[in-house]
């Protein structure tokens, strides 16, 4: 392999082949992947500066119905500790973000069968009423798809209408591995095959929202594959131009129907690396600190990355695969300043919003990440009666009393 060659080749910015790519992500030393991703990231960011956004990760239900195997943190329709968060509950999260200097919500879940298109709409123009300048980065593109057949309706007219209602931009979720082969051994391959993935951006892009794309890795797939998945992206931004960012993390093992062991911390690196060669046409590479930690973080900025993602306020995924690093805005900006970079607050779009937040208002620490509802809390929202379940467990649960306060979390009983 004639490094020099490659060198020359990705300073002049020529595009990779997967082949050549694939040469590199097996036989590159990890020193010179890093030092050829950190010289493509100086040249689209010479401005020394690595960005992060204030928003909150918010699950408003855990019932799902897809049974994806590297899943943690589903619950089956019907089981005790399934939940569907109030629009209230919400609120006061929203409330709660935009103290810390929060800016939107992430807000993702499961493929809940007796959430209809409407429960959405109806959430986004209550949020959008109460905040309307606070933005909604929600429903990764399965999650779409998902509503779209239960609603009968295709996933052009889903978007459109949940752009109506206030949607913002779409999260990349739901990628893992754009392969129809790993898909099919994850069980992921019917809530989502690779093409109705790329799709539904395709779709959103068209219709004027950017977008996230990510990938999960170490579960089944061949290094090939990490790097086919890497090349769709890159087709579909030369065509669309919606992606922001790519963002990739390690399979997280524990509690999850398939097990096995996490990858390693180089593996990430080298992963990390690659990307930035290969997604020549993307600006922006997230650090996956809470996957990683946020040592393996702040090393992420030497191998690729120029954005520190999210501060995290709430996590129910990861930790719910046995792993989750808190930061919040003080120990990121400590993490940014201490490698050599001026960290700079962002939103979705990557516009500048300013300097930390902490170090123009008064705001507590968060050492300690919030879950979408306290243990032992199986209180089921009032408004749910408003819209027909499909589910037998739903049904039931609707037909009972609820509480007489609209848009209440009412004290009745789990979802069982
Ligand atoms: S990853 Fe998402 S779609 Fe798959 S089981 Fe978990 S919540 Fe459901």
């Amino acid at each position: 392999m004639d490094l020099v060659n490659f060198e020359q080749r990705i300073s002049a910015g020529d595009r990779l082949t997967g082949n050549e790519a694939l040469q590199l992500y097996r036989h590159a030393p990890t020193y010179w992947l890093g030092r050829m991703a950190d010289q493509v990231r100086q040249r689209k960011h010479p401005e020394g500066l690595v960005t992060y956004i204030i928003d909150r990760n918010v699950n408003y239900t855990n019932v799902c119905v897809a049974r994806c195997n590297f899943c943690a943190f589903y619950r089956e329709v019907g089981h005790g500790e399934g939940y569907v968060l109030a629009f209230d509950e919400i609120f006061t999260k929203i409330e709660e973000t935009r103290a810390l200097g929060g800016v939107q919500l992430l807000l993702q879940g499961g493929h809940n069968p007796d959430l209809p298109l409407a429960w959405y709409e109806d959430l986004f123009r209550a949020v959008k009423q109460r905040f309307p300048d606070f933005k909604l980065h929600a429903l990764s593109p399965p999650e779409v798809l998902h509503i779209s057949r239960m609603a009968k309706l295709p996933v052009p007219e889903v978007i459109a209408r949940l752009i109506a209602a206030g949607l913002d931009s779409i999260p990349g979720g739901g990628a893992e591995i754009l392969v129809d082969r790993v898909r099919k051994l994850l069980n992921c391959y019917s809530k989502a095959s690779a093409d109705e993935w790329l799709d539904v951006m395709r779709h959103a892009h068209r219709a004027g929202l950017r977008t996230t794309a990510t990938m999960m890795y170490g579960t089944v797939e061949t290094d090939e594959e990490r790097l086919e998945h890497m090349l769709r992206l890159r087709a579909v931004q030369d065509e669309t131009g919606g992606f922001t960012a790519f963002i990739t993390w390690s399979y997280q093992p524990e509690h999850t129907e398939r097990g096995g062991a996490e990858a390693t911390g180089v593996d990430y690196l080298r992963t990390l690396a690659i990307a930035r060669l290969v997604l020549d046409n993307f600006d922006n590479l997230q650090a996956s600190w809470v996957t990683q930690g946020g040592k393996v973080g702040q090393l992420s900025l030497a191998f690729g990355a120029n954005d520190m993602g999210s501060v995290m306020i709430e996590e129910n995924v990861v930790r719910a695969a046995g792993a989750s690093y808190c930061m919040d805005e003080v120990e990121i900006v400590r993490n940014v300043e201490d490698a050599g970079y001026v960290p700079k607050r962002r939103n979705m779009h990557y516009e500048i919003l300013g300097d930390p937040f902490f170090r123009e208002h008064d705001v507590p620490r968060t050492l300690e990440l919030s879950k979408a509802r306290e243990a032992g809390d199986t209180s089921v929202p009032a408004e749910l009666v408003n819209y027909e379940a499909r589910s037998a467990a739903g049904r039931k649960q609707r037909a009972r009393p609820v509480s007489p306060e609209p848009g209440a979390g009412g004290p009745i009983s789990p979802v069982s």
